[in-house]
């Protein structure tokens, strides 16, 4: 048997709500084990205790925990009694085999009614250990770091503290829709959405087959990625090149870029609300490009009666990048494609697309056809993770 010590740090600050943030973050790390042999998951004492039993990978474990959202660190911990003969006896069994050229104990109370302060025993623990084996303590640089936690009547104890994912967990924030493209910033505002407990509906709009299929194949690649966080997904492919072809051949070309986004709004908005999700998400980012100076995200924004919310507004490129290299979907989104939005793009995109000229060329198309026309294409993609091998 193996044992998980998982900590939660925002969690812990939700007051009369927290235990449904902990029976829901429980869920998610049983979900996200569910096909491995998990013997328990408990709450005890303002942290999670997690057994798996001896054939389970630590490493599959540690990289799937890695990415569940709540989660502020957690460690492969042992079990010991809180006596501190005992304690350090255990401790010195599980280290058998190592010999680290210094060391401290560091321990923290869950249970602030015990007769001894950290500080004691940090040094009572600390004192045997060194006795047993002549290991040198140095608090400031330790080679081993040996964190202790005492319960009421047990005592964890481990060396190693993984990152976790933080934020909040899955299902904690509601449901949002994110339109997603191949390209780097949507996945990201996707993700950021999600590890503040939302679950996100994935959008993708697509000129197939007037253009190749490169870009579903990518954001098919994304939303399977992003799913080992929020471990169920539904993508929604949405045939977008005959709706373009009309803004074409009806439309001046400067606005085509905003009445193309328009209309991507109106969609995703009726199928946001098919799909029970209230708020749509967007990866636009001020001055970016020439659709998105702040009069352009207006005047798009306005298609919609739903909040957007766009959750990278005010990063810059790089910053961008570098989180959707974290996040795995960099490489993924640098792959070639072809976007929907680059379909017959003018060569000069008004930057200011004012919302009287922006309605007057409306006015030669049937939004409400075209809306409806492409909300009954969409066809739908089911994503899990773990996916289970039958
Ligand atoms: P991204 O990297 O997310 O594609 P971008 O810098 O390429 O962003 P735009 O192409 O102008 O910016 O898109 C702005 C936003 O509009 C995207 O972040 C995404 O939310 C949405 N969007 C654009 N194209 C599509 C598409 N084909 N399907 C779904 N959403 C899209
Ligand atoms: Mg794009």
């Amino acid at each position: 048997m193996s044992l998980v010590v998982l900590h939660y740090k925002e969690l812990a600050l939700k007051g009369r709500n927290r235990p449904w943030f902990v029976k829901l973050l429980m869920q998610n790390l049983r979900a996200v084990l569910r096909d491995l042999d998990v013997v328990s998951v408990k709450s005890v004492m303002g942290r999670l205790e997690l057994e798996v039993g001896d054939s389970v990978p630590w490493e599959e474990v540690r990289d799937r925990l890695s990415r569940i959202f709540g989660v502020a660190n957690f460690s492969h911990a042992c079990r010991a009694p809180i006596e501190f003969d005992a304690l350090a006896g255990r401790i010195l069994d599980t280290l058998s085999d190592r010999h680290p050229a210094s060391f401290r104990v560091s321990v923290r109370r869950a249970d602030k009614r015990l007769p001894y302060t950290s500080p004691q025993i940090e040094r009572e623990v600390g004192g045997l250990l060194k006795q047993a084996r002549g290991w040198r303590v140095d608090l400031s640089q330790p080679s081993l770091t040996i964190h202790i936690e005492m319960l009421t009547d047990q005592s964890f104890f481990f060396f190693d503290k993984e990152p976790g994912a933080g934020g909040l967990p899955t299902g904690t924030g509601g449901r949002v829709a994110c339109l997603l493209s191949g390209g780097i910033d949507s996945p990201v505002a996707a993700y950021r959405m999600m590890r503040r407990g939302c679950s996100v509906l994935f959008i993708h709009f697509h000129s197939y087959p007037i253009l190749s299929r490169a870009s579903q194949d990518k954001v098919r690649e994304i939303a399977r990625l992003l799913t080992r966080h929020q471990l169920r997904s539904r993508l929604l492919l949405v045939p977008f090149g005959d709706l373009q072809q009309q803004v074409v051949l009806l439309c001046p070309p400067e606005l085509r870029v905003v009445l193309y986004r328009r209309l991507m709004i109106r969609i995703a908005e009726r199928l946001a609300r098919r799909w029970r999700a209230n708020t749509l998400v967007t990866g636009e980012v001020i001055g970016q490009v020439a659709s998105q100076t702040l009069e352009n995200l207006t005047t798009i924004a306005a298609a919609a009666s739903m909040e957007i919310l766009r959750p990278l507004v005010g990063m810059d490129k790089d910053e961008i990048a570098d989180q959707a290299a974290r996040i795995g979907t960099l490489s993924i989104s640098n792959l070639p494609d072809q976007d929907c939005c680059t379909l017959f793009t003018p060569r000069h995109p008004a930057t200011r697309a004012r919302m009287d000229q922006v309605l007057a060329a409306e006015q030669a198309l049937p939004v409400e056809a075209m809306v409806e026309a492409a909300v009954s294409a969409v066809t739908t993609e089911e994503f899990v993770f773990p996916v289970l091998s039958s």
